[in-house]
Order: structure tokens, then sequence, then C-alpha cells
């Protein structure tokens, strides 16, 4: 039996997104009604990094590949998924976590962590301040791994207690530097089990940008 688990976060009016004056909060709204205008018609105002979406390298690196600039066979892949849901609050996912399940992880996969987070806190005050991350040798591990991307069921993947600090970015710039994506606030991996699944990443083609909501849904063959 094949099922497809959608792991994206539904966008909404008011949703919270990273506290950065770079980054607006979502406006979702109906601009045509059925009463009025004879047809619903909504306009939506977000930043590129709200709710589950993809980095691309140019978030971080000034020549880094831009989202459209990308082959697209990075954005259908093997995830390997694998279960942090333990770590919980500021929980760091160390290099020892990633190699102790990493032994299936080949080349051109991309590497999701589930932790739950995004289940639990989404919208929540402190979704963003207490998250669990990534560490440095953990995102090196991955670069060395040569995968193509890394996901994870939380809203930022650094460090919390490091934010409003120069190594604020430190993840984000060793992943995205080693041409990686980045794929943040995914929701709903409890569905999905450990180990090999087919993913699709489908970000919005946005013409020559750092990054754009996405729809992300993996196959699971029972
Ligand atoms: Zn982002």
């Amino acid at each position: 039996m094949e099922k497809i688990i959608d792991v994206s976060l539904s966008f909404y009016d008011g949703q919270k997104t990273y506290p950065s004056p770079t980054h607006v909060e979502t406006e979702l709204e109906f601009t045509g009604s059925h009463d009025k205008e004879g047809m619903a018609v909504s306009t939506l105002k977000t930043s590129t990094h709200t709710g589950t979406h993809i980095d691309s390298p140019f978030h971080f690196v000034a020549e880094g590949k831009k989202l459209d600039e990308l082959d697209p066979a990075r954005f259908i892949r093997t995830a390997v998924v694998m279960n942090f849901s333990d770590k919980g609050v500021k929980g760091a996912i160390t290099e020892e976590d990633l190699a102790s399940k990493g032994e299936i992880v080949e080349p051109g996969d991309i590497v999701i962590t589930r932790t739950d987070w995004t289940d639990k806190k989404e919208g929540a005050e402190d979704f963003f301040s207490h998250s669990p991350y990534l560490t440095p040798e953990a995102a090196q591990w991955l670069v060395d791994k040569e995968v193509s991307g890394y996901g994870i069921d939380a809203g930022n993947i650094e460090n919390p207690d490091l934010m409003n600090t120069e190594k604020a970015a430190q993840i984000h710039q060793i992943l995205l530097g080693g041409g990686l994506i980045i794929i943040e606030g995914l929701t709903n991996l409890k569905e999905v089990p450990e180990g090999r699944h087919e993913i699709f990443a489908l970000p919005l083609k946005l013409k020559e940008r750092d990054g754009a909501p996405a729809r992300v849904m993996i196959r699971v063959t029972e």
C-alpha cells in the first residue's frame, strides 16, 4: 500500500515568521467574495522564509545558486527520515546523532530530521526561541556526505541561543555554502517511518530569489 503524506504547513492570515525586520508577517485575505464580486479571490503577502519553505544557496551566499537556477531534479529526491523526536526544547542534533542513523544515506539524498517541534509549537511564542537545532559538526557531516538537501520540522535550524549574534546563521552558511538546499517548517513527520522514501519538495518558481514557500510531500510504501 502506498500513501502520500503531506508534510507542509498551511499558510494562514497572521502566521508568524522568523523574528527579524527582514521577514514580514503573513497577510492572506479575500479580495473577492461570492457575495460581492461573484467569485472568491485571495491576496497573499508573506516572506520567502515563512511556513514550509525552501532556502536556496543564494539566501546566504551572494554568488550561490538562486532557486530558479537549481536543477528541478533537486526537488524530487530520496529522503532519509531520521527520528529525533526525543530531542525537545533546544535539543541539539549532533554529528553523532546523524552518523548513528546515517549508514543508509547516499550522495544526492535529502536528509530529514524529525523533531515534532512544528506539530507542538507552530504559532506559539517559543516556536523560534526554543527550537531544536543542528550543530556545526552535524552540518559539516551533511556536506561531507554530499547530500542534496537537509530538512527539519522546526522553524529554524540554528541554535536559538545564538540568535542576534554573529553566529546566528552559521548552520545556513555551512549548508548553503556546501551547495545544499534547506527545507524548514516541515510538519506531520510522525506519519512517516524512519528510512528512505521518495520526497516531492516543490517551491514556488520565484524569479531569481533566495527561497520560496513549498508544498512538500513524501511517498510512503507500506
Ligand atoms: Zn529559510
